[in-house]
């Protein structure tokens, strides 16, 4: 499934990251593609060393050696951001795509008051005097709950919530259009957690900016998300609009994240059930289905040929998978 271009924000085109070990390349992220539209939430789930967070790094270009994107598009507003020069990139970053973090302290400066570090996001970017962006300082931090008392405050004055909170601010200074979360609120109690997930939807709503949401929660990405990208070993396994892929997920990964996770809403009635075995070592991955030896449905066609994403059922074409069990006569898609 392909939208029509003209309406994308994002479009991520066969997209692969490899990282430099010990004189050779292992691929993280293995030709993933996926498409965000304005204003729409995106969900990218998946086990630790999935290839998420790498990605949540590489589309404004983040990561660092010994990572390095070897082949794909990220187009963002119609412009490849992987063909662009570091000072395009550098103005793309925070004034049109802002990342928060698990760890909000990776974004805070812990010797300089919020205040201060506020101030410096919007004049580096923007022509406001000190005043003006004081004022807008301010604001930030009664959207986002803290308040503007709270301007004067060191992070290790703030709780761990308010400094997730403040990361936020940051994030929303230049009113981006894209805000790609890494796991942001896993180090929270889930009191916190609801509180700022239901805050950020609020501001979501209300300034109308995109978001990709890295997480390994499910259940979380199906309450906060449009739609949900599954990530197995590197490659795009399965997406779908996020309720219908809770309720009706086709991949077995899917099914087996889904069966080991917690039911906080008793919708299934599936007892919890670990995953067995361990993904495939990146360095040398088996040639045809990645996930064939932990799955229990695998066919001998698995094991040699690498299933397409392809749509489920011809007439969704918005619920797409890569399995030899749902192989049909049609193209491979875009997710
Ligand atoms: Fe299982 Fe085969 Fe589907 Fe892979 S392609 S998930 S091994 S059934």
């Amino acid at each position: 499934m392909r939208d029509n271009a003209d309406e994308l924000l994002l479009d991520v085109r066969d997209l692969s990251v490899a990282y430099e070990s010990g004189g050779g390349l292992v691929t993280a992220v293995d030709r993933v593609s996926f498409t965000l539209r304005p204003g729409e939430i995106l969900g990218l789930a998946g086990e630790s060393g999935c290839g998420k967070s790498t990605i949540a790094l590489a589309l404004p270009r983040l990561l660092r050696s010994p990572a390095v994107i070897t082949g794909g598009q990220v187009v963002f507003d119609g412009t490849d951001l992987l063909g662009v020069d570091d000072t395009a990139i550098r103005a793309v970053r925070w004034r049109d795509i802002a990342l928060v973090f698990q760890n909000a302290m990776n974004a805070l400066n812990p010797v300089l008051r919020l205040s201060a570090q506020l101030v410096d996001v919007i004049r580096h970017h923007d022509k406001v005097s000190a005043e003006q962006a004081r004022e807008r300082a301010g604001e930030l931090l009664d959207l986002v709950g803290i308040g503007r008392d709270r301007l004067r405050a060191y992070p290790h004055q703030l709780s761990g919530g308010m400094r997730q909170r403040a990361a936020i601010a940051i994030a929303l200074a230049l009113r981006p259009r894209l805000v790609i979360l890494d796991e942001p609120t896993t180090a929270l109690d889930v009191v916190v957690q609801r509180e700022i997930l239901d805050e950020l939807k609020g501001l979501q709503g209300e300034l109308g900016f995109a978001v990709l949401f890295v997480s390994h929660d499910l259940e979380l990405l199906a309450e906060f998300t449009d739609r949900i990208a599954i990530m197995y070993a590197g490659r795009l396994v399965e997406a779908a609009p996020s309720l219908p892929l809770l309720d009706g997920a086709a991949h077995p990964y899917t099914r087996g994240l889904l069966a080991a996770a917690p039911d906080l809403h008793g919708r299934r009635s599936v007892s919890r059930t670990a995953l067995p075995g361990t993904p495939p070592d990146l360095s040398a991955p088996p040639p045809g289905c990645r996930f064939a030896e932990r799955c229990e449905k695998a066919m001998d066609v698995c094991r040699w040929d690498e299933p397409p994403l392809l749509p489920l059922n011809g007439a969704d074409p918005t619920h797409v998978t890569a399995c030899h069990l749902y192989s049909q006569d049609s193209q491979e898609v875009h997710a």
